[in-house]
């Protein structure tokens, strides 16, 4: 008889981040990704809780790409005592340094801010999630594979990588767990996406796990030289009007993804040559691996455009503030959403001034403060102070590292035959389901599971998966969003729905009668208690 086989989701189920598969054979496991959980705060307290499995059994993790929300939680992992080797591609180990470091100066900085407010309240003090020396311990765990190359990854498993044209070194990732082969997608980049070749994968698989991000999504497909027009438009607009272009951006791979193509279009002598400046340390080591693998990279046309001399890099704060004196120069800086960052102060020094101009590049979720400005909010408040907008405020929607619905769905048909299940996963729950009905659609007889946090299922070579464990209890309110969502939105929007109304009577009586629905609420909660006290 066959081994039987585990597949567990642990994260990224029904939801986009804190990807976690277990795969289990035999007592043999192994995790593909180990990421943070990011979003609602009910996802976030994901992150302290205690491991669905105790990571000493782990006996090794593929990874499949550098981002937070796929490797975020390895520091963790380490810390609760796996040992084992973390295997991906030399890039994605290349990043890992920075990127995992980062993230632990983060969890540090941010139990200590957290500590500050419970100290003066006289709670007990908490220890952050990691440090960076966790996260520098689950670095040196890494493990350095070629793309296409079996490797063993413990007893009864071997694995295999493919390029998932994403980000640099991101990857797919096949797993032979000897009586079922599996592969799963890690994110999946578009076609046309600057520096990587399309995805690449095997074919005739008993299971395919495949992410669903933009599942929902049809994106204009823009050829590397379309999105540059775009680019070279609104930089002359944006410097022609004489003040600075700040353009918010991703440190990994947007930041590196602009530089090549405004290095190309001042080449090419179609911008003013006018400096510009990434204004962000991450920013920059990610950059400094990214050119370290630059012969591996396509569209770079033999040039060393990161050495390019109108970019320069800003790694020293002080250098950081003098840009804010500044004017016709353009400023790239992070975090890509505005929600911390350098990014926050060159834009309370530029979204005031007329003659600036913003630019958004990447993906703005619902309640950050980019996507507050680009809905069109007249004052927004950075760090204390309310601050006008008067800046122009302008979009490029063609930059991505996510395949849409028809790339995924065509990367899927690549896969086929499919002899077992499709498994849906990494998406928002819209995402998945439409995704569901056109792959159905397209193969009726095709078995597609959309798994939930915490779900197991038993896995046999040609043959549909069954649920073998269910979800957590509260998989449901996981992916939902929770009240702090909507007040973090509610707070955001509510001085300027207030300087809306025209005149101070109305607006006082406006607040009047929220504070009347707010205590009638809490009346009704009181009265519920005594009763349940009766
Ligand atoms: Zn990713
Ligand atoms: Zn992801």
């Amino acid at each position: 008889m066959a081994n039987h086989v585990n597949l567990t989701f642990h994260g990224a189920a029904k939801t986009v981040t804190g990807s976690c598969m277990e795969i289990e054979s035999e007592g043999t496991r192994i995790l593909v990704d180990c990421g943070l959980f990011q979003g609602s705060r009910s996802l976030e307290t994901l992150n302290y809780g205690a491991f669905t499995f105790e990571p000493d059994t782990i006996e090794a993790v593929v990874l499949t790409h550098a981002h937070i929300d796929h490797c975020g939680l390895l520091p963790k992992l380490v810390a609760h005592g796996f040992e084992g080797p973390i295997f991906c591609t030399d890039q994605t180990s290349d990043l890992l340094e920075y990127m995992l470091a980062d993230a632990g100066r983060i969890q540090e900085f941010e139990a200590q801010r957290r500590n500050q407010r419970r100290d003066r309240a006289g709670e007990v003090t908490i220890a952050p999630l990691y440090t960076e020396q966790d996260a520098l311990t689950a670095w040196r765990q890494t493990r350095p594979v070629p793309l296409e190359e079996w490797f063993e990854t413990s007893t009864g498993f071997r694995a295999r990588l493919w390029n998932a044209g994403h980000i640099l070194g991101a990857a797919s990732a096949e797993v032979d767990a000897g009586s079922v082969r599996l592969l799963c997608s890690g994110d999946l980049g578009p076609q046309n996406k600057a520096f990587h070749a399309d995805p690449e994968g095997p074919s005739g698989l008993d299971y395919v796990i495949c992410e669903s991000t933009y599942g929902s999504r049809t994106r204009v497909r823009l050829s590397i030289a379309q999105r540059r027009d775009l680019l070279d438009e609104e930089i002359n607009k944006a410097i022609s009007r004489g003040g600075n272009l700040v353009i918010p951006a991703f440190a990994l791979e947007r930041t590196q993804e602009l530089l090549l193509d405004i290095a190309y279009l001042a080449d090419a002598n179609r911008i003013p040559n006018v400096p510009v400046f990434v204004d962000s340390p991450l920013a920059n080591r990610a950059t400094r691996v990214v050119a370290r693998h630059s012969s591996e990279l396509e569209d770079l046309e033999g040039k060393d455009i990161f050495r390019h001399p109108a970019i320069h890099y800003v790694d020293d704060a002080s250098v950081s503030m003098r840009i804010n004196s500044m004017s016709g120069v353009i400023i790239i800086a992070a975090s890509g959403m505005c929600e911390a960052g350098r990014i926050r102060h060159h834009l309370a020094h530029n979204l005031h001034r007329r003659d600036s101009t913003i630019l958004f590049v990447g993906f703005q979720a619902q309640g950050s403060l980019g996507r507050v400005i680009l809905e069109g909010a007249k004052q927004v408040r950075i760090s204390g102070t309310d601050v006008n907008v008067r800046a122009d405020i302008r979009r490029i929607d063609s930059y991505s590292a996510h395949a849409d619905q028809a790339e995924l769905l065509d990367w899927i048909k690549e896969r086929k035959p499919i002899s077992g299940s499709l498994f849906l996963t990494h998406g928002e729950p819209g995402a998945i389901s439409a995704m569901t009905e056109l792959a159905s659609d397209d193969d009726p007889a095709l078995s597609i599971i959309a798994p939930a946090i915490g779900e197991s299922y038993l896995l046999q070579s040609g043959a549909p998966a069954k649920l073998a464990g269910t979800a957590r209890a509260d998989a449901a309110e996981l992916i939902g969003r929770d009240w702090q969502n909507d007040y973090a939105e509610f707070a955001v929007r509510l001085k300027g729905q207030l300087s809306r109304i025209s005149d101070a009577g109305s607006r006082q009586k406006a607040i009047a009668d929220m504070r009347k629905v707010l205590e009638r609420y809490a009346e009704v909660q009181d009265t519920r208690q005594t009763r349940a006290r009766d």
